[in-house]
């Protein structure tokens, strides 16, 4: 697989080298050379989940990995289940939340671990990553108690949920959490900069583990077949996706599963009040503003990062980014459609509701729609519970974390603390 960087298109690596950069010379994402659609989509959607997705992966890695490898990568990877459920007559819930911390970021946080261990030299590598939320548990679960591999996470203190921090901030080991006094940018803004320090990057081997690494999309492009695979056929006509945006990774993800040739026939990027896409799709202004807090937590980012392989995808493919679907939805309105969705019998978040939402309002008489639930609801128990006004059940990986004291440290948003804490790791 050859990739380029989207910043300077001189600087072309192989998957392993995107895998362990992250990132390219100035800050560059990197996006593969060519995406060639499959062949055999009918064949590939009878299979199960891991030979599925070995298939596919081995399709756009090609022959850096032999197929028994990423076989074995995946299995490692992809323990749990993606199910569709039935919401409403038309619209389906694809859950991905059956990981261990409960949101789909265990799909790529996994993946991308498992592909760090096999392609590591022998020296140390330090795994730095900036999180909203749900980022920061998957990377942490993923890659703790692997050896000669250090992590570090970046999160916006008092910005995450208690229960979501309690996941990923209880670990210590070789997982270390950092509660920045800042917004989820500035943690993002100072993971860009220890890139961008050639003499950190070297001393302690760094690597990035967010929504960035090539790898993790590519993983994600995974369960939009296994979506696919367990619709009936009257169900995939004129699919409509709905994914809840924020760092727009997800999305990213969908439109490649689209290129490689699964027929949805339209995506909607669905953000709450931090709307910089769906403004910028309005009237084609790129103005991020300050970023807010919202009871959808792990979307609340201003200024997405993985937006630019999305304009490069709809420009290879000769797509219009008109035929993209938008829209933003307020916390009050979030509030309104998790209580109509519990009323049709099904228990959502904040993320999820906001996906659903956006899918009622613009689906078509003909079309059928599918949405993304993000996260188990119970990460974000206290909003989901007093919106709902009843008390819901936590599943045993989670209650068995609450209970443990954070080891956190809390740091100003200072790029030179935070150095200083990397080298001395
Ligand atoms: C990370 C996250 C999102 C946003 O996904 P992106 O790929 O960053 O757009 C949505 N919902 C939940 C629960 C998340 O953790």
């Amino acid at each position: 697989m050859n990739l380029y960087n989207l910043k300077d298109s001189s600087e072309q690596v192989n998957f392993q080298q995107a895998v362990k950069q992250g990132l390219g010379r100035g800050q560059g994402l990197f996006f593969p050379e060519t995406i060639s659609p499959l062949e055999n989509i009918d064949a590939l959607l009878a299979m199960n989940l891991v030979d599925r997705s070995t298939e596919i992966l081995s399709h756009l890695i090609g022959d850096e990995l032999s197929k028994e490898m990423l076989h074995s990568i995946v299995s490692k990877a992809f323990t749990f289940a993606a199910p569709v459920k039935k919401v409403t007559d038309r619209i389906s819930a694809l859950e991905l939340f059956h990981g261990p911390t409960l949101a789909f970021k265990d799909f790529g946080g996994r993946f991308m671990a498992q592909c760090l261990a096999h392609f590591k030299d022998d020296g140390r590598i330090t795994i730095l990553t900036a999180t909203s939320g749900d980022t920061g548990a998957a990377v942490a679960h993923a890659f703790y108690g692997m050896d000669n591999i250090d992590v570090v996470i970046l999160y916006p203190k008092g910005k995450i949920s208690p229960l979501q921090e309690k996941l990923f901030c209880t670990l210590g080991g070789n997982i270390t959490t950092i509660a920045i006094e800042g917004t989820f940018d500035d943690c993002q803004a100072m993971v860009k900069q220890a890139f961008d320090d050639q003499e950190l990057k070297k001393t302690i081997g760094l690597n990035s583990a967010n929504s960035i690494n090539i790898s993790r999309l590519l993983a994600q492009i995974c369960y939009y077949f296994e979506a696919f695979a367990q619709l009936s056929v009257a169900q995939r006509e004129n699919l409509v996706v709905s994914v809840p945006s924020g760092n727009f990774g997800d999305l990213t993800a969908g439109l490649l599963a689209k290129s490689l040739g699964l027929p949805i026939k339209r995506f909607i990027a669905a953000t709450n009040e931090n709307d910089t896409v769906p403004r910028y799709l309005q009237n084609g202004h790129w103005s991020p503003k300050t970023t807010i807090a919202t009871l959808s937590n792990a979307m609340d980012v201003s200024q997405p990062n993985n937006w630019p392989r999305i304009e490069e995808l709809f420009a290879v493919k000769g797509w219009s980014l008109s035929e993209l679907g938008y829209g933003k939805i307020s916390d009050a309105e979030t509030k309104v459609t998790l209580v109509e969705m519990d009323k049709l019998g099904y228990l959502c978040e904040p993320h999820g509701a906001i996906a659903y939402r956006e899918l009622t309002n613009q689906l078509k008489d003909n079309e059928t729609g599918l949405f993304l639930c993000t996260a188990h609801p119970a990460k974000f128990k206290e909003s989901v519970e007093a919106i709902l006004g009843r008390g819901i059940f936590i599943p045993e990986a989670l209650a068995a974390r609450a209970d443990l004291a954070l080891l956190s440290k809390e740091f100003p948003a200072d790029f030179a603390k935070v150095r200083e804490l990397l080298m001395a790791l």
